[in-house]
């Protein structure tokens, strides 16, 4: 089972992928997380795409492209995967339909988490993680159980994302609106576009996608291979 969750950033894209990972078993891709893992370890890749990144501009279309052609080759992608921050172009999508064609795959759900850009301001600002396992938080609507000890780890070290500035995220859903958005109408046209809510609370939305994506089997949905 493949799948895309689309949506501004902020949007809880990366919330609610990680539960669909744990629920159905599917691999997590994330373009963002995968570039500044390039970032941090000071690779030529991450060299050429720190300061874009920073910027909140779209990294260009053929680094990314190769970059998740390799990635949805690997063993963990076997029972499917949920693509969460790609694509965000046309051109990535195109190049997205002729991957999963030469691999006879298909897209069975894209799902648009719907959220006010004014709501968007304050999930970035106020997002946070855990610097040893990853775990994702947000200060007022998801903050740890215990004050400044990670659920998942017990550590108690937290990092914040150079980019999850309030002048960031300006330029950030300018590129979502001009550059992601089209991605909407794409999806509509080939009648595989659903929509959920995001204005509701974390659990809520999870309920919606669960409902969605929980219909289909996923053993008889992954039409890979
Ligand atoms: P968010 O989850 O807040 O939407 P991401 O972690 O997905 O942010 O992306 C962070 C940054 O990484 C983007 O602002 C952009 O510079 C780059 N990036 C991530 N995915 C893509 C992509 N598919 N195409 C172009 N740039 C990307
Ligand atoms: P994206 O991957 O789309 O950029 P995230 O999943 O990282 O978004 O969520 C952005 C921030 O908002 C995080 O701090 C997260 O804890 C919080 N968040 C996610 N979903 C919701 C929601 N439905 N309501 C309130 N806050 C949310
Ligand atoms: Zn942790």
């Amino acid at each position: 089972m493949n799948i895309i969750l689309l949506g501004p950033p902020g949007a809880g894209k990366g919330t609610q992928a990680k539960m669909l990972q744990d629920m159905f078993n599917l691999a997590k891709l994330s373009t963002g997380d995968m570039l500044r893992a390039e970032v941090s370890e000071g690779t030529p890749l991450g060299k050429k795409v720190q300061d874009i990144m920073t910027r909140g501009e779209l990294v260009p279309d053929d680094i990314i492209i190769a970059m998740i052609r390799e990635r949805i080759k690997e063993d963990d992608c076997k029972n499917g995967f949920i693509l969460d921050g790609f694509p965000r172009t046309v051109a990535q999508a195109e190049a997205l339909d002729k991957m999963l064609a030469a691999e006879k795959a298909s897209l069975d759900y894209v799902v648009e988490l719907k959220v006010d850009d004014a709501a968007l301001v304050k999930r970035i600002t106020g997002r946070f993680s855990c610097g040893k396992c990853g775990a994702g938080y947000h200060e007022t609507f998801s903050p740890p159980k215990q004050a400044g000890i990670c659920d998942a780890c017990g550590s108690s070290e937290f990092v914040r994302r150079k980019d999850d500035s309030e002048e960031t995220v300006v330029n950030r859903l300018k590129a979502y609106h001009a550059q992601t958005a089209p991605l909407l109408p794409y999806y509509t046209q080939k009648g595989i576009l659903l929509s959920v809510d995001g204005m509701l609370d974390i659990s809520m939305v999870s309920k919606q996608l669960e409902a969605i994506i929980g219909k289909k089997q996923p053993a008889a949905a992954s039409a890979r291979k």
